[in-house]
């Protein structure tokens, strides 16, 4: 049911039926666009029930091709221990540890499914472990380009999957200028090379959208007052919003939306100080630095679309701390059980500050995104628990607790 793909800047459309990556005219996103009413009328939510609980149950959404899956999608919906109303979406759970494990299912079976080889991505983090897992499952190649002092999770986790990892002296601004060459050498077409960055391609959207469908379904097809996004690169705040769209015209939901709320941390906040500033744009954030590695994003590529979409929909933009981020993680295990990774934990941070300023009410339902493992991010947290280790008292202690933010592989996109 897949007809095309629509730029979502100038309108253009393009084939499908070939690799896309941004609009050639403008540069802008290109969306995967169905024909939604030839799909209501042969399907509809009720035959959702009974299906495998990945995110390929909405395949009749999604585009027609045999999927590489290692069961990722249909996280838990929990409740929260803490708060009535709150919900916990736990990507946490999905294969390699994140939410990227989505987009790169759906990236990497279009590439299979359009005969591409080699697969490459510049990247310091999940999204570099799911593209080596998912290519490992697809028989493809995986060439991730990494700073070279990456996450050990990151780094060891592509090693192991059998991804051709290059550690880069530098940032990864200099990762994807390695990527950049190899797009302009020849080998690149005849050897079926392909840059799968995030929302330079269509399809990692479409993986991602996919959360925006288990939202509704798992709440029994209502969406909730609100839903908070840690926002780095933001495609899954783009594809949830697509998928509000999708299930409206599909008949599976109404007009109504949540507000959706951006959260970034103080450290990097483009999109934050846009939003405080009116603008439907971003400006490159310098100097970026915070421990939640997955937020530094200094101007991200979907800026416009990000932007857009909080103000459709009421919503807004929070910033915390690393301080802030590293006490809700902290929090957010003892209390929920959840061993959650700083993004996560960030939305946290956001839902405390929107109940206290009145933005949100206690009767709100409200979904907080936790979009990865904090197992994954062993080596920062770590700093942590040490440093409450050395401390020789409770008072020494706040002053003590901070790792330093450090440049982990330096920044991300744009690039
Ligand atoms: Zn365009």
């Amino acid at each position: 049911m897949l007809t095309h793909l629509e730029c979502t800047r100038c309108g253009e459309h393009y084939p499908a039926d070939r690799p896309q990556t941004v609009c050639p005219k403008d540069a802008g996103v290109l969306y995967a666009r169905y024909d939604l009413g030839a799909i209501k009328r042969t399907f509809s939510s009720a035959r959702l029930a009974g299906r495998a609980p990945t995110m390929w149950r909405y395949d009749a959404v999604l585009p027609a091709a045999d999927p590489v899956s290692l069961g990722e999608g249909f996280t838990p919906m929990l409740a929260s221990r803490e708060y009535p109303n709150v919900f916990i979406k736990d990507e946490g759970l999905n294969p390699t540890g994140s939410f990227k494990a989505r987009g790169l299912s759906a990236c990497v079976t279009m590439a299979r499914h359009f005969g591409l080889k080699k697969l490459a991505i510049p990247s310091a983090g999940n999204a570099a472990g799911a593209l080596a897992a998912y290519a490992a499952a697809a028989g493809l190649e995986a060439h991730i380009f990494m700073p070279k002092d990456v996450p050990a999770a990151n780094r060891i986790e592509c090693d192991y999957y059998g991804a051709h990892v290059t550690l880069v002296d530098g940032l990864i601004s200099d990762c994807a200028k390695k990527v950049a060459e190899l797009r302009n050498s020849d080998a690149w077409e005849k050897e079926k090379w392909f840059d799968v960055s995030t929302t330079k391609e269509p399809y990692r959207v479409e993986g991602k959208k996919t959360m925006g469908y288990e939202v509704a379904e798992q709440l029994g097809w209502r969406v909730p007052q609100g839903i908070i996004y840690p926002t780095g690169g933001g495609v899954g705040l783009l594809g949830m919003w697509k998928a509000f769209e999708e299930m409206e015209a599909l008949g599976w939901i109404g007009p109504e939306r949540p507000k959706m709320i951006t959260v970034q941390s103080s450290g990097c906040a483009p999109i934050v100080k846009a939003w405080d500033e009116g603008k439907s744009s971003a400006e490159m954030w310098s100097d970026a630095a915070t421990l939640a590695s997955g937020l530094r994003v200094p101007k991200p590529y979907g800026d416009y679309l990000i932007l857009d979409i909080l103000k459709k929909s009421n919503g807004t933009a929070v910033s915390a701390t690393d301080d802030e981020i590293l006490e809700a993680t902290r929090h957010c295990a003892k209390v929920e059980g959840i061993f959650a990774a700083p993004e996560g934990a960030a939305c946290l941070v956001a839902y405390r500050k929107l109940r206290s300023s009145g933005f949100f009410k206690p009767e709100d339902t409200v979904v907080l995104f936790n979009t990865g493992n904090g197992l994954k991010y062993l080596d920062v947290l770590d700093a942590d628990v040490a440093s409450v280790a050395r401390a020789p008292s409770p008072a020494k202690k706040a002053e003590s607790t901070k790792p330093p933010a450090r440049q982990i592989g330096g920044i991300i996109g744009p690039y």
